[in-house]
């Protein structure tokens, strides 16, 4: 704990920051992800405020000796009734006149009740990613973490290829990835796992269903795990029976893909320049209309964070980012080739931290 909380401290410090410079009273956080990345609650009924007089974390009951242990350097508030409520009233006791609210991730009915219990007078403010603002970097503890979770993530590849066999159901194949994670200590998968197989290879978020894995064709695996609290994700194409021309010419168009925009990942590049690096890899070689989605995204407490790395975004890597790099190909009624690694922006350059074999692996 003592070494976290350096880390901790220095988070609330950033978040402080802005506040002041936002020239907010107070920011009352929601978002579950942002309350652990500030204070280390991995509970799911929290609330966390920082107002001039510090920041306050509110909880009920339940997660009354879980916070004991978990929240670092924070007064901690266990409500009776909704700590969102809670919250709240110690608010409007605290003579707020400017609140600030990550609007993205606040409903309706829970904007109505801050108007209600806060009143009128106050302003709100909306603050929709500020903290995810500061996520965008990952400190040294965050990496550290990151790492792990990867290593866990890419020692279930071989699992996999233990089981993929035609005949065997998607789903199968799934929960051998699944159950290894698990017994390796995984807290959970961070999505779905996807493993698509066949014509279904051709659906870029095919999750695992009941159908066979056919004889011949592309197989999708897509898994990632959450290990203390970060999430891997990784992606990896193999093939069923002897690939034929048609279907080598598109795992090596991907593949040139997926390299040539690790190769524009460093600081200071737009992200749509690693998206376009890719993206031309593929209509050079005619598969550009099948490749339907982005380039990659952010990683870290959550599966998807910012930034996303795609056309038209002007957002700039810089140091500390973790990204994805994932183009593919989907053809439908055919079949598609997906590979993705977890890249991590250095100083210099990137580190493509997924230590996974990209050469076609063919069973
Ligand atoms: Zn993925
Ligand atoms: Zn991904």
């Amino acid at each position: 704990m003592s070494k976290d909380l350096q880390y901790y401290e220095r988070r609330q410090a950033a978040v402080i920051r802005k506040r002041i410079r936002s020239r907010l009273d107070a920011l009352l956080l929601t978002q579950a992800a942002d309350i652990r990345y500030l204070c280390g609650f991995t509970g799911s009924s929290a609330v966390l405020v920082f107002a001039r007089q510090g920041p306050a974390f509110f909880t009920d009951g339940r997660y009354t000796q879980q916070a004991g242990e978990e929240v670092a350097a924070i007064q901690t508030i266990v409500s009776e009734g909704s700590p969102f409520l809670r919250a709240l009233q110690w608010i409007k006791e605290s003579k707020v006149r400017t609140l600030g609210l990550d609007f993205a991730h606040c409903t309706v009915s829970s904007l109505h009740q801050v108007k209600q219990q806060v009143g009128k007078k106050v302003e709100l403010r909306d603050c929709s990613g500020m903290v995810e603002g500061l996520r965008l970097i990952k400190d040294a503890e965050e990496i550290a973490r990151i790492r792990l979770a990867i290593k866990l993530g890419s020692a279930l590849f071989p699992t996999a290829l233990k089981h993929i066999r035609s005949g065997i159901r998607e789903s199968q194949v799934a929960a051998e990835i699944e159950y290894e994670a698990r017994r390796r200590g995984a807290e959970g998968m961070s999505f779905e796992t996807i493993v698509a197989g066949g014509a279904r290879s051709a659906l870029p978020h095919g999750r695992a269903s009941r159908e066979r894995l056919p004889q011949r064709g592309f197989v999708v695996l897509d898994f990632g795990v959450i290990l203390t609290g970060y999430c891997s994700d990784m992606s990896r194409t193999v093939h069923l029976g002897k690939p034929d021309a048609r279907a080598r010419t598109m795992y090596e168009a991907v593949l040139r893909a997926q390299l040539a925009a690790i190769k524009r990942v460093r600081p200071g590049v737009a992200v749509s320049a690693v998206d376009e690096a890719a993206r031309s890899v593929l209509n050079k070689a005619g598969f550009g209309q099948f490749f339907t989605h982005s380039t990659g995204h952010g990683v870290g407490l959550e599966i998807h964070e910012a930034p996303r790395i795609a056309g038209k975004q002007r957002q700039k890597l810089q140091p500390g980012m973790v990204i994805t790099v994932e183009p593919g190909i989907y053809i439908p009624g055919e079949g598609g080739v997906r590979i993705e690694d977890m890249v991590l922006v250095t100083e210099r350059g990137c580190e493509v931290l997924t230590p996974t074999t990209k050469r076609l692996i063919t069973i």
